[in-house]
């Protein structure tokens, strides 16, 4: 089993396609071991896209993010990492498959709808950014009752 990081980014929350996303991850099988809604500011942003700082479309991408709520989720699933990519498609909608979320929901390169962590150290790095330990469910799916 793998944990990724997903975030619902402004553009999607906005057209109230939060539900829509979650329900596409739901499914596919995955497991929703945390989530939160929350503002991103520029300091959060220069953490999780620490990657991108200086690079030409640095300033939009923080400008975008931070200009409304967004959702972090952690799924929990077989190869999780590489199946949410798959899902969520390419960073452009304009050369995402059919099918895919930002296909489906997003705008731009920019308004892309989704975000998810692309390798098991990203993954790992980006959910300590957004949860702390007792943030995620780790125990079993056993209800009672
Ligand atoms: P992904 O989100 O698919 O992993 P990247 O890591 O390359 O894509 O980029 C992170 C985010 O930065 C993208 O999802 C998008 O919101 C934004 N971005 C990437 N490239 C550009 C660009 N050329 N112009 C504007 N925004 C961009
Ligand atoms: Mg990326």
């Amino acid at each position: 089993m793998e944990k990724t990081l997903v975030l619902i980014k402004p553009d999607a929350f906005d057209k109230h396609y939060s539900g829509d996303i979650i329900k596409r991850y739901e499914q596919e099988g995955f497991r929703i071991v945390a989530m939160k809604l929350l503002k991103m500011d520029e300091r959060l942003a220069s953490i999780h896209y620490a990657e991108h700082i200086g690079r030409p479309y640095y300033q939009d991408l923080v400008g975008f993010m931070t200009s409304g709520p967004l959702i972090a989720m952690v799924l929990e699933g077989e190869n999780a990492i590489a199946r949410v990519r798959e899902i969520n498609g390419k960073t452009n909608p304009a050369e995402a498959a059919e099918g895919t979320i930002r296909k489906q929901f997003a705008a731009s390169g920019r308004r892309n709808a989704v975000h998810a962590s692309d390798s098991p150290a990203s993954a790992k790095r980006e959910i300590s950014i957004f949860f702390s330990e007792c943030e995620i469910y780790d125990g079993t799916y056993e209800i009672m009752g």
